[in-house]
């Protein structure tokens, strides 16, 4: 009795404060431009999508990196903005796994949990499709890439259905018999170049291994060194960047298209740390894959670009003098960047919407009807 009483103590004092911080970081929040140029959209014609995440990553995440970093990011460029409310169906501050499970399902659930009703975390009845499943009964390819462990919350998300993050084995299986084409981030000792090959997957460690992958091909990579930073940390492991080309040139290969996730996971994990010099670094490394996702965009023409972001962690603030600041160790309420190039569908200008709309208004541009992908109102 006592216990509990404290838990719904704790809860609510949690919840309290994630109001004044969300509060806090909305009245200095950055406004988006409202241009929107006609030749950034395509209405009609999707047949791909590149669905980039930077974890963690708020609006002031993109100044802080500009301003200490002198540089530009090609986010920037996109014109179609809005932001995005992140909540989850436990709190008011998600975690990365009722995050992941929003972009990826449509649905909003209980922190900790991946791929789940929040009324049957254990999937005893039912789980929401994730939009890599919806894809891939068009016969699209798909990747699911991460600068973080392949079992991470967020490639979770999209490849795995599970009551608990922490349960890497379960997640590992599930991506195993998943057949998505490639599983590609950093080791987490679970799989096996045997157990990757019986299920269909070339299993592989390095950079020449990776850029040798033919067309046609699933494979599972684990890395062994940092994916996240700005060059390789090392000549056997790629960049986020690097993964990302090379993740396109394989799933552009098919009339159906292909959908592909990547992830950039450590704006979040040097967030958590108040890291300026690696968070802003992160933020570039993660800008140079949307970078080359915008260039395939604008040559391709049928291609939807989404930049979104699970949560922000770190209450990022402005200051008197024009810095930018943490204010926190944890994840924050504020609201997220959405950034669209290929379709006027998924936002309108300045909008802000739920985080779980997201993947169900990409299924949607995509062509895939209420009967095969449902909206779900959310609690
Ligand atoms: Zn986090």
């Amino acid at each position: 009795m006592l216990a509990s009483f404290s838990a719904i103590w704790l809860e609510f004092v949690s919840v309290m404060m994630s109001f004044i911080m969300s509060f806090g970081t909305l009245f200095g929040i950055y406004v988006p431009p409202t241009t929107s140029s006609p030749d950034d959209y395509y209405g009609e014609n999707i047949k791909n999508v590149i669905y980039l995440i930077g974890d963690g990553m708020g609006f002031y995440h993109l100044e802080k990196a500009k301003d200490e970093r002198n540089i530009e990011l090609v986010m920037d460029d996109f014109s179609i903005r809005g932001n995005s409310m992140t909540r989850s169906f436990s709190a008011a501050v998600t975690d990365s796994a009722a995050g992941g499970t929003a972009l990826a399902t449509g649905v909003r659930t209980t922190n900790g949990c991946i791929g789940v009703y929040p009324m049957d975390i254990t999937a005893t009845f039912s789980y929401p499709k994730n939009i890599t499943e919806l894809c891939m009964e068009r016969g699209m390819l798909t990747g699911v890439i991460t600068s973080d462990q392949t079992s991470g919350a967020t490639p979770a998300s999209f490849s795995a259905h599970s009551s608990d993050r922490g349960n890497k084995e379960d997640i590992t299986d599930d991506q195993l018999r998943s057949s998505i084409d490639l599983i590609w981030g950093t080791e987490n000792d679970l799989v096996s170049k045997s157990d990757a090959r019986a299920h269909g997957y070339t299993y592989v460690t390095t950079y020449d291994e990776m850029m040798a992958l033919e067309e046609g091909s699933r494979s599972f990579a684990h890395f062994t060194n940092d994916l996240w930073t700005l060059e390789q940390s090392d000549a056997n492991t790629p960049t986020l960047e690097q993964m990302t080309k090379k993740a396109i040139d394989l799933l552009d290969d098919t009339d159906e298209g292909f959908f592909l996730m990547v992830e950039g996971a450590h704006i979040d994990k040097h967030s958590h740390s108040n890291d300026d010099a690696k968070m802003t670094e992160a933020v570039e490394a993660f800008d140079k894959a949307i970078e080359y996702a915008l260039e395939y965009a604008k040559a391709d023409g049928e291609t939807l670009v989404v930049i979104t972001a699970d949560h922000e962690t770190g209450a990022i603030v402005k200051n008197d003098d024009g810095t930018y600041s943490f204010t926190s160790g944890s994840h924050s309420a504020a609201n997220v960047p959405v950034l669209i190039y290929g379709s006027n569908d998924i936002i309108q200008n300045g909008e802000t919407l739920n985080n779980y709309e997201i993947p169900i208004r990409i299924a949607y541009a995509l062509g895939f009807t209420e009967d095969e992908f449902p909206y779900e109102v959310a609690a």
